[in-house]
């Protein structure tokens, strides 16, 4: 029995070529049968044409797919009926396998996804009075090493396809009941990608899903309700703001290229300086449209009251708001959550000089949710079943 698939994977941490990734989703349940999640429209036409099927069917699928939620061709019942035996026999409408559905005494609910290679990631909806946000995976594992950074630990590493960026927003729609798409009031109104990954290093995928997510026939989040976050990949920043014009994060976490380099080690490649250009740069900023800068609170490393004002002076002159985020600790972590009372002045600092300061609530703690923490617990549970079975 092979309780921990990942234990024979290669060791060093390596992004498999997202050739592999396609394939094994393509090869879902058959190798003869295609996903049609993940198709952007165009491709979704073509594979229309080729059943020999007019352009506006592929309209129709689009709908049914991602407005109606629709995974049984049979259900569809204003296709005719030639044509959906003709999809049958090539196409499937697939969500991805959950492994964990579980749910915090917050009302936070995780799940972890399985795809057809066994490799996983988890997605997590985080309920609040006026809205739903839900935090989405872009790679297994991640490459960037951050220090206080759970998924960075991580040894196997490949991005995930279009499909299964979409799969994990429809996984979430399906288990909320919100299909059709609802006008208002929506439990999952909005979409942050911070869950595993660096989504700027798996621009292609994540910007294809993203298209399909934000299409207004479909599932039909706005680009103002989704934010892309990324440790500083910043050749990329520019080309995300353009071509999706989606809210932007930047995981900033330390204020000096001395401290960032070592717990933010992207900064090696690109620092702060460049970082601050690109946010200036952004093409969506304005007051409206603000960047949110995350920082995660670390006791005596990344938290004094000048840490406050030098990062105040950072971001002088661009709409910002800064999150802070406490520290969410996770075993063998080698850092500690800042102190209430450190936070608290951290915050006031970083308010009295013009910008929101609001300290994130850390959110699903008892179910390993929370920032940082994510793929933590399936690692875990496999590991000592591992040892249960040795
Ligand atoms: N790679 C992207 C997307 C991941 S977002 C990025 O770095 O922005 C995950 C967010 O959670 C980031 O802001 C990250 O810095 C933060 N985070 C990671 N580990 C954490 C921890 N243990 N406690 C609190 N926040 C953490």
């Amino acid at each position: 029995m092979q309780i921990d698939h990942q234990s024979n994977a290669p060791q060093p941490a390596a992004i498999v070529p997202d050739v592999a990734a396609k394939d094994a989703t393509a090869t879902a349940q058959n190798a003869e049968f295609v996903n049609l999640v993940g198709l952007s429209r165009e491709e979704l036409t073509e594979a229309m044409t080729s059943i020999g099927q007019p352009a506006f069917r592929a309209r129709q699928l689009w709908n049914w797919i991602y407005h109606r939620g629709e995974t049984d061709f049979a259900k569809m019942s204003n296709l005719s009926k030639d044509f959906r035996a003709a999809l049958t026999e090539r196409f499937v409408v697939q969500r991805p396998a959950i492994t964990v559905d579980r749910q915090s005494i917050d009302g936070t609910r995780k799940w972890l996804l399985k795809f057809p290679d066994g490799q996983e990631v988890e997605s997590v909806h985080i309920p609040e009075e006026d809205r739903g946000t839900l935090c989405v995976s872009s790679q297994v594992g991640c490459t960037l090493t951050c220090k206080f950074c759970h998924t960075g630990t991580q040894k196997l590493v490949r991005n995930l396809t279009a499909a299964e960026i979409v799969g994990q927003v429809m996984n979430a729609r399906d288990h909320l009941g919100e299909w059709p798409s609802p006008q208002d009031g929506r439990m999952l109104s909005n979409i942050v990608m911070m869950g595993m990954g660096e989504p700027l290093y798996n621009y292609e995928n994540v910007a294809k899903a993203l298209k399909i997510v934000m299409d207004s026939e479909g599932i039909s989040i706005s680009k103002r309700k989704i934010t892309l976050s990324t440790a500083g990949v910043v050749p990329m920043i520019e080309r995300c703001g353009q071509e999706l014009g989606v809210s932007l994060a930047i995981s900033l976490h330390a204020v000096t290229d001395e401290l960032r380099n070592e717990i933010v080690p992207i900064n090696k490649k690109y620092p702060i300086a460049q970082l601050m250009q690109a946010c200036r740069d952004y093409p969506t900023l304005s007051n409206a449209r603000r960047i949110t800068f995350e920082y995660v609170m670390l006791k005596g490393i990344n938290d004094s009251p000048a840490d406050a004002r030098a990062l105040v002076k950072l971001i002088k002159g661009i709409p910002a708001k800064v999150n802070l985020i406490p520290f969410n600790p996770w075993p063998g972590a080698p850092y500690e959550r800042s102190t209430d009372a450190a936070i608290n002045a951290f915050s006031d600092i970083v308010f009295n000089a013009g910008y929101a300061s609001p300290v994130r609530t850390p959110r699903g703690e008892d179910i390993m949710a929370a920032c940082g923490q994510l793929k933590s617990e399936s690692v875990k549970l496999r590991r000592s079943a591992r040892d249960a079975a040795a």
